[in-house]
Order: C-alpha cells, then sequence, then structure tokens
C-alpha cells in the first residue's frame, strides 16, 4: 500500500498565504519551473534559484509525493539572437554551448533531473496554435504582422503582482517593445515581425515572417508538457487541467508571470496555476550583483578559487528561499568548514564500521541500542516536518546538526551496529540536501592522528599554545590539516599540489 504524503506547506504568491499543498492529481505534483535564458553562463543568483527548486523538488519527494516537472530553455529572444549575429552563429549553436554549461552546473551541483526540459525553437507550432486561439477568444490582436495581447481584455490581469490595470504605467512592458504600434502600450507581445537585426532568425506564421514573445512559450509548454491540452498534438482547450505549482525568481512575478496567466487562462478559461512559489534574489556583498559592479560570479569563477562543489551547494541551499542571500566569499570558506565537518563525522561513523569489519576475533551479532535508534527516527521526523513547513531549511539544518552533536558527544558509547541506524538517518535526511560523501576511504588515515587530536585539544584546552602548534606540525607532515573553529576542530586530508609540467 503506498504511503499518505506528509502534509507540505508552502507561500503562494498569488494568495500571499502559506498554504497546505493538495495536488489536483493525488500524491503527484505537476511543477513548471521557468528555466534560464541561454545567451550566457549562468551567474550565482541562477543558480541561486535552481537549487531552490531542487531542494523543493527533492522535498515534494522526500515527504512522500512524486514530481512531474517541466524546465524550459528560453532558447529564442532578443538576447539569443543578438549572440548569435555577434558571434555570426546560428542561434543553435550559440544556444548549445550555453545550454551545455546550464546542464553541466546541474551536474556539479548535485540538483536533480527534471523530467522534460522543452525549448522554445522546438515548439513554434504549438505556440502559433495558442496565438491563433487568444485572437480567436479576443484577447489578441494583430499588427502590421505582430500580434499582440489585448491586456483590457483579461480582467484578472493583476491578481498576482498585485498592480491593478489602471495603475499599470503607459510602457509597462518594457523598452524593448517600445518600437512596436500597439493600441494600447500596456499590451504586449505574443509574436514580434522579423526585422532586419533577426537576420535569418524567423519562422512562418499566418501573421508575418517573425518569432514569438518571450512570455507565450511558458503558457505552451507547461500546458503542453504537464496537462492534456495537446493530446494527440493538437491543441485542446477543454483538456486543460490547472497545473499544481509554477517556480521562478521574483522578478518574474511582474509581467513574465503576470503574463502568463492573461495567455493560459484566456484560451483555457480555467485558473492556469493554483501554487505560485517564487524565490528571492541573490546579493552579493550586499549589493546588486552585476558585470560593471564587479561582483558577478559564475559557478566555475567559485570553482577556479577553489572552493568545492558541496560547499557552493550549502551556501546557496542554506538561507530560506523567501530570504535575499547575502553571498560574500567569507559565506563560502564558512560553509566549506561546514562540508569538513560533515566529513568527519561520517568518517567517525565509517571508521567504527570498518574496525568492526576487520576484528578477528568473533563477536556476537549486537543490536542496536534503541536510545541511538530513537535519537536518529526523532531527528529525521524533526527534520522533515521542518522542510514540510514552508521549506524551513535553516531550521531543518539545524535539527541535523543538534542530531550530529548530540551522537558526537556519546562518540564512546557508540558501537557499528549504532552507526549503521545513524548513517540511515543522515542518508534519509541527504536525500534532500545531497551534500554528503557516505563514499569515504578510511584506511589512509590511522588511529594515530585522532590520539594527536585529542592531545592538542588538551593541549588548546590548557592554553599550551606551543605543544598546540608543535602537534599541528606533526600533523601536517602526516598530511593532515587542521581548521580550528569557535566551536571546535576539523581535519581534512591536505591536497597535495602537484607540480606543473613545464612546457
Ligand atoms: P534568466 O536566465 O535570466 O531567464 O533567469 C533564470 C532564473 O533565475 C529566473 O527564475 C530568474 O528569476 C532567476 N534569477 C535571475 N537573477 C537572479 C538573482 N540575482 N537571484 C536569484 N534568482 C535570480
Ligand atoms: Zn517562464
Amino acid at each position: 500500500m503506498e504511503k499518505t504524503p506528509i502534509i507540505f506547506t508552502i507561500s503562494n504568491s498569488l494568495s500571499k498565504q502559506v498554504e497546505e499543498v493538495i495536488p489536483k492529481e493525488e500524491n503527484t505534483v505537476k511543477m513548471y519551473s521557468c528555466g534560464p535564458t541561454v545567451y550566457d553562463f549562468p551567474h550565482i543568483g541562477n543558480i541561486r534559484y535552481f537549487v531552490f527548486v531542487d531542494i523543493l523538488r527533492r522535498t515534494l519527494e522526500t515527504l512522500g509525493y512524486k514530481v512531474i516537472q517541466a524546465v524550459n530553455l528560453t532558447d529564442v529572444e532578443d538576447k539569443t539572437i543578438k549572440g548569435a549575429q555577434k558571434e555570426k552563429v546560428s542561434l543553435k549553436k550559440f544556444t548549445e554551448k550555453y545550454t551545455k554549461c546550464f546542464f553541466n552546473d546541474l551536474k556539479t551541483l548535485n540538483i536533480e533531473e527534471a523530467e522534460f526540459y522543452p525549448k522554445a525553437t522546438e515548439n513554434i507550432k504549438e505556440i502559433i496554435e495558442f496565438i491563433t486561439k487568444l485572437i480567436e477568444k479576443g484577447h489578441a490582436y494583430e499588427k502590421d504582422g505582430n500580434v499582440y495581447y489585448k491586456i483590457s481584455s483579461f480582467e484578472d490581469y493583476g491578481k498576482l503582482s498585485g498592480m491593478a490595470l489602471s495603475s499599470l504605467k503607459q510602457n509597462a512592458q518594457g523598452r524593448l517593445e517600445d518600437e512596436y504600434e500597439k493600441d494600447d502600450p500596456r499590451d504586449f507581445a505574443l509574436w514580434k515581425a522579423k526585422v532586419p537585426e533577426d537576420g535569418d532568425i524567423f519562422w512562418d506564421s499566418p501573421w508575418s515572417k517573425g518569432r514569438p514573445g518571450w512570455h507565450i512559450e511558458c503558457s505552451v509548454m507547461s500546458a503542453k508538457y504537464l496537462t492534456n491540452a495537446y493530446k494527440s498534438g493538437k491543441l485542446n482547450t477543454d483538456s486543460f487541467e490547472t497545473i499544481d505549482m509554477h517556480t521562478g525568481g521574483v522578478d518574474l512575478i511582474f509581467p513574465h508571470h503576470t503574463n502568463e496567466i492573461a495567455q493560459s487562462e484566456g484560451v483555457f478559461g480555467k485558473q492556469f496555476i493554483k501554487y505560485w512559489v517564487h524565490c528571492e534574489h541573490l546579493l552579493v556583498d550586499g549589493k546588486k550583483m552585476s558585470k560593471s559592479a564587479g561582483n558577478y560570479y559564475t559557478l566555475k569563477d567559485l570553482l577556479e578559487k577553489g572552493f568545492s562543489p558541496r560547499a557552493i551547494r550549502y551556501a546557496f541551499l542554506s538561507t530560506h528561499y523567501k530570504q535575499q542571500l547575502n553571498f560574500t566569499i567569507k559565506n563560502l570558506e564558512n560553509a566549506e568548514n561546514v562540508i569538513t565537518k560533515l566529513d568527519n563525522f561520517v568518517f567517525f561513523l565509517n571508521r567504527i564500521i570498518k574496525k568492526a569489519e576487520s576484528t578477528t576475533t568473533p563477536v556476537k551479532q549486537k543490536k542496536p541500542k534503541e536510545e541511538i535508534i530513537k535519537i536518529g527516527e526523532d531527528a529525521v521526523t524533526e527534520f522533515k516536518n521542518l522542510l514540510a513547513e514552508d521549506l524551513n531549511i535553516p531550521k531543518a539544518l539545524s535539527a541535523m546538526f543538534e542530531f550530529i552533536n548530540t551522537i558526537n558527544k556519546r562518540a564512546k558509547e557508540i558501537e557499528a551496529e549504532d552507526t549503521r541506524r545513524i548513517l540511515d538517518a543522515l542518508q534519509e535526511m541527504d536525500k534532500v540536501l545531497g551534500l554528503f560523501d557516505f563514499e569515504q576511504e578510511t584506511s589512509d588515515v590511522d588511529d594515530k592522528v585522532f590520539e594527536l587530536i585529542e592531545e592538542r585539544n588538551k593541549a588548546r584546552q590548557k592554553e599550551d599554545w606551543k605543544k598546540a602548534d608543535k602537534i599541528r606540525d606533526e600533523l601536517k607532515e602526516k598530511g593532515i590539516e587542521l581548521i580550528d573553529t569557535k566551536e571546535e576542530t576539523y581535519w581534512k586530508k591536505a591536497k597535495i599540489k602537484v607540480k606543473e609540467k613545464k612546457a
């Protein structure tokens, strides 16, 4: 029998409330996530968002839901066209480079794969069909080969952004569309007739040779990949079903998601999305990140500085999604220490198991201690319950560290049978976190190292700094590096520097 999932609540930008998620189809959450515009390497702001989406997806799965997710790739809009023209390559070749990088980054950061990654350029036929329907229903009109959404035809236009239609500024849809003739300056483009700068990037349509606007692709691809609206390859407005969840960064609430609602509800006459979930922005050193301010990073930049993917993942996932994340290099250094702490803990457990396995005297099969089992199970329950409350990752992480600290305090009484239960608990938490390295090799660090660390801790307590430093040097000789933090000391295998060969 299938287990009933744990109740999950999330902040819905539409109702502005924290709501219980009740999927349309029992236990299956259909989720559409606005994906990258593939014109540049993803920056760490994008990465914060993709890590958030991953935590959301993994949490739902851990709580007992099945997730069906589509993440779109925006491969035709002003920036991708400009980039391809500048490099004098085809749009496909230009966007492939950045699409590849996006997928590599997801892999590096241990982000789970979505079920679908549709591209706008592979859905032009469906986009044209969708626009045709909008015209038929009186929500769109054609002018000089361009097609616009008629905002005044959709009463609920401001329901997500909270902006009344009448308060929208005259050039609300942005500078990029000013060059087009519209009935109303607030209307936005669904189809853009070819302009000379587009070169050979255009498709035939009933209105002109041209290309889709940005917003329409998400209405089309969400309906196509997550509902029955495109059954048998044709748009069927009767078979659309409200999609459970839609994610994006807060910058997308207006105009992108506002326009998506107008398009989809205009065509289907039904609620488009039940739960809108938006992730706050990332700042760098307290400021907006920008190339010109010199505080702009991609994942590659951070890896080149020597930070590990797991520390980077930790630095991005540890802030609540509704909070702005202030990224600093110092935070990343701290994150690196956190990962070392987790590794030390797993090492300690693996070492107990290894020792028990290698003992020559046969021991009676012992059972794990009831108390330890309970500590582990309670920690997992607490961890899941905290995530189930609007994805409270900071508190869930605290629960995990509390668990680690409790076990560390009882280190001397932990036996092999107990460690397996402790590892089970950690593995359950890691289904969401994706941070642990459970396969660490233990044979290349001898017991003497731990005796020395203990001796040094005692020396430090007595403020015998001379002895502490001497032991630090001794351990360095053995290839072990020590990291002293306010609370405790961690150790790690020193990185061996390979001499670069001279060319
Ligand atoms: P883009 O590639 O610009 O279309 O953005 C992809 C996703 O990243 C969108 O959901 C954006 O809202 C999100 N995003 C862009 N900049 C940031 C930022 N500084 N912090 C967090 N998310 C961002
Ligand atoms: Zn979108």
